[in-house]
């Protein structure tokens, strides 16, 4: 197992730009996680291993586009219709067994080989749709391109081509790809071992009696759902107690069997939050302050080499700082080449005050507007422990650290959950 230094997370300084805490992290961290074949139709979601690398041209061959006739645009008149007699079939998966000859057209169908044919060779495909059958002979109209309706040989992928590059997570459309080339398994990365806990005496497993001044446990069940969405494997180790001693046994237990230990809870600096002093009893820790509202206490740090993501306890400040910074720090452990997430330009439907010094989100609903930017409205109420608003909300609106807010019908930048919730 790869065992992270225990420096890597340190940060000198107050509080830190989100900006430059993922600079820091793409610059320091690598991949943990071992190296796997799987096949094609396991591979969804994993994360590629190697660069994939064609052997062969797709398509293999020039082949037609549409159902149609295959011709010489240079028999063609230019001013007027064409007569060629009919002198031949190709099939898709079939082969003309000889040479398409000068001032005949050949039946072709979707994917079918073009005719070989001399020097000038067969180039153009009619669509059946714009042609006459007259009994052995088709008439044609004018007017088509040169190499209209014909596919070329390696126009998709060439042999030699990179087609995929290691880190990248497998879509559908990748794994398609693959299949193309003939592949039957891929290079993935081993899934990503993460461990789970909530802390606090007052929070309790949903389903269980809950006496008074307790609340049931949300975070615990947010985080895992969004670890599974990123294609970690997930191990749920309960609700620990605030003291010092079940946390730290806990923490040194994950530690040897995981990648990764993120927690909720517990990181303040209150004299409840005993997660810090345990972290630092069995490893490293690092108190980021972040500049994130809502968030700020974030705790990273490592523990025997595993690294450890302290998150806050407030539901809202939990997914914001998961998806702002434990996101990409998971990813890079777990050996994903991901892009910053776009942000899309919005028009606010309100107005925001903030102060300088922070990235700010604000959850919002989008309504979209035909023929102009789409609106973004607030959706719910604001504060960090009401979770109601995320579910009520499609994304964020991101506040730059020095804005000092926005005015309504001012373009904003919308990042969607959809973007970064997987
Ligand atoms: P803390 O950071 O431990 O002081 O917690 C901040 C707030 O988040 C408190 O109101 C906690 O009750 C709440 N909280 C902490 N953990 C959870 C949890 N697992 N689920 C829901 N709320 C929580
Ligand atoms: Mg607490």
């Amino acid at each position: 197992m790869v065992q992270l230094t225990d420096d890597c997370f340190a940060f000198e300084g107050g509080l830190i730009p989100v900006e430059a805490a993922l600079e820091r992290v793409r610059a320091r961290l690598a991949p943990v996680t071992g190296i796997e074949a799987q096949p094609l139709d396991a591979a969804l979601g994993r994360i590629l291993a190697a660069d994939v690398i064609s052997g062969l041209d797709v398509p293999p061959h020039d082949n037609s586009a549409v159902d149609g006739w295959a011709v010489y645009h240079d028999d063609l008149n230019r001013d007027g219709e064409t007569r060629l007699p009919i002198g031949g079939r190709v099939a898709a998966g079939r082969h003309l067994d000889r040479a398409q000859r000068r001032g005949e057209t050949i039946r072709i169908f979707t994917g079918a080989p073009m005719p070989s044919g001399d020097d000038t060779r067969p180039d153009t495909v009619f669509m059946q749709e714009d042609c006459r059958v007259d009994g052995d002979s088709v008439v044609f109209p004018p007017g088509i391109r040169r190499g209209a309706n014909r596919r070329f040989a390696g126009e998709d992928v060439k042999a030699g081509a990179t087609i995929l590059r290691s880190g990248r997570r497998l879509g559908p459309p990748e794994i398609g790809l693959a299949a193309s080339i003939g592949h039957t398994t891929l290079p993935v990365r081993t899934a990503l071992r993460v461990a789970v806990f909530s802390t606090g005496d007052e929070v309790r497993e949903p389903g269980t009696d809950r006496s008074a001044g307790a609340i049931y446990d949300s975070n615990r069940y947010t985080l895992k759902a969004l670890l599974r969405g990123l294609g970690c494997s997930v191990t749920d180790l309960g609700i620990l107690a605030d003291h010092g001693e079940t946390i730290r046994t806990a923490l040194a237990a994950a530690a040897d069997s995981h990648d990764a230990i993120i927690t909720s809870g517990g990181v303040s600096t209150g004299e409840e939050d005993h997660v810090r002093a345990a972290v630092e009893a069995e490893g490293q820790l690092d108190a980021w302050r972040l500049a994130i509202k809502p968030g700020r206490p974030v705790a990273l740090g490592v523990v025997r080499g595993t690294a450890f993501l302290g998150l806050p306890g407030n539901p809202v400040a939990v997914v914001v700082t998961f998806l702002h910074l434990a996101r990409p720090i998971l990813l890079a452990l777990a050996g994903a080449d991901v892009p910053t997430p776009p942000r899309y330009p919005v028009r606010a439907g309100f107005a925001y005050k903030k102060k300088a010094g922070r990235r700010e989100y604000v959850r919002v609903r989008i309504d979209p507007v035909a023929g102009s930017l789409p609106i973004a409205r607030r959706a719910g109420s604001e504060g960090a422990g009401v979770l109601s608003s995320l579910v009520a909300a499609d994304g964020l609106i991101e506040l730059a650290d020095d804005a000092l807010g926005l005015s309504e019908g001012d373009t904003a930048a919308y990042l969607p959950f959809s973007e970064v919730m997987r």
